[in-house]
């Protein structure tokens, strides 16, 4: 064989190796209207950098929830069948042969991304999330290796780069860990691009998966916290977890005590309400950052922002390195999720309760039930 047909011999290999898969169990929805059922999917086998991860805990965020049921359809239309997930914490099973960061046993964890263009202006700052790519998110986005679209962590396993693993701490509890991988960052990443600190009077709206982590982190930083909810019942749980005062939202004369004095407000709300009623409570140059997408939109009277030079903002999640920095700064002060475990089989229930705010605080599905 001459050198250039080796060349492409070698080349071909590749490329047949680049489409090798191998069959995951998963948890999926067929369709928008059907419930989440046992299923399989290909996964694509391990190349020199990537880490197979074995799933040992997977959080239930609401995003699932509004992919699986395709609620961002003019946004992101949902491909099925789709496998949601993206809190994830496993054990690794595979180490490719370039993988430095890994080795087998350890455990790693995947949060929303899997992969991005890594050369963009964004890619550069470390802020992959925002790639011009697009990022490669963990479910319903273009698979680049085998065709498709990705799958999530409703799965025994996952296949990742390991440039997109993040590492966890042994100090911490490992399913109460997994929705710091979307829920955690998604929250702190705000709270510390808006610089929230002591002295600052913060709002976080909606006490959820992600309201429950903006309250810790926000308390973490040293702001003086105001939790709003809707939710009476959850009054003693907020305090616990760091408000230092509870408003509930619906009560309008409670409210309006708190009009013009807010520093900062992370708006958490998963579904559709008065945006102008926060933006009323931030003080001069104060922001209120949405980080909830509900999938209808919400009219802004221009006065609420024009009066006091209030800004409103948006966050989605955070980078690979920041996400390691918050892994890193919850093992140091032993920060983790508030969470209900369940069963695989529980999941559409659980989906359920969420549609009714009735999580505490988060849902883990314990993976080893889907064996
Ligand atoms: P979740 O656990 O269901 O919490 C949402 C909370 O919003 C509820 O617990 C409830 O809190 C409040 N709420 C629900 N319906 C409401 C209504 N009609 N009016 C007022 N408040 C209401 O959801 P999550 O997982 O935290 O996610 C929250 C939102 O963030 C979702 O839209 C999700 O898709 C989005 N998200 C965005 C990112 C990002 O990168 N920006 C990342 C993850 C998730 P109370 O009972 O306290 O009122
Ligand atoms: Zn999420």
């Amino acid at each position: 064989m001459n050198q250039s047909s080796s060349a492409i011999a070698l080349h071909d290999e590749t490329q047949s190796d680049a489409k090798k898969t191998y069959s995951a169990k998963v948890y999926s929805a067929r369709s928008a209207t059907s419930a989440l059922a046992p299923g399989s999917i290909q996964r694509r086998t391990p190349r020199p950098q990537d880490i197979q991860i074995e799933i040992l805990y997977c959080g239930v965020c609401h995003s699932d929830l509004h992919q699986a049921r395709n609620e961002w359809v003019s946004v992101m239309p949902t491909v099925y069948p789709c496998v949601p997930g993206h809190e994830i914490v496993g054990r690794v099973v595979k180490a490719g042969s370039a993988v430095k960061k890994f080795k087998e046993g350890d455990i790693a964890a995947v949060g929303c991304m899997v992969d991005s263009d890594r050369v963009c202006p964004s890619c550069r700052a470390g802020e992959e999330q925002y790639c011009d790519g697009p990022a490669t998110f963990t479910y319903n986005s273009v698979d680049t290796h085998i065709g498709g679209v990705t799958y999530g962590g409703y799965s025994e396993s996952i296949v990742v780069d390991e440039a997109f693993a993040l590492r966890v701490s042994k100090q911490l509890n490992l399913a109460a860990t997994a929705p710091l991988l979307c829920a955690g960052i998604t929250t702190y990443s705000p709270l510390r691009h808006w610089n929230v600190k002591k002295g600052q009077k913060v709002g976080i709206a909606g006490l959820g998966g992600l309201g429950h982590m903006g309250l810790k982190f926000a308390h973490a930083f040293g702001a003086n916290v105001v939790l709003f909810t809707t939710s009476p019942n959850k009054t003693e749980d907020a305090l616990r977890l760091g408000a230092h005062e509870v408003v509930i939202s619906k009560n309008e004369a409670e409210m309006q005590k708190h009009l013009g004095s807010f520093d900062f407000i992370l708006d958490t709300v998963s579904a559709v309400h008065d945006l102008n009623a926060y933006i009323d409570l931030l003080k001069r140059d104060g922001t209120l950052t949405l980080v909830g997408a509900p999938p209808t939109p919400s009219p802004i009277l221009g006065f609420g922002p024009l009066a006091r030079r209030r800004q409103l903002a948006g966050s989605m999640i955070g980078g690979i390195r920041e996400t390691q920095e918050m892994l890193d700064f919850c093992a140091e002060h032993g920060i983790t999720c508030d969470i209900e475990l369940i069963r695989i089989e529980q999941v559409n229930e659980a989906y359920e309760r969420l549609l009714k705010s009735d999580v505490k605080y988060r849902f883990v599905i314990d993976m080893a039930s889907l064996k």
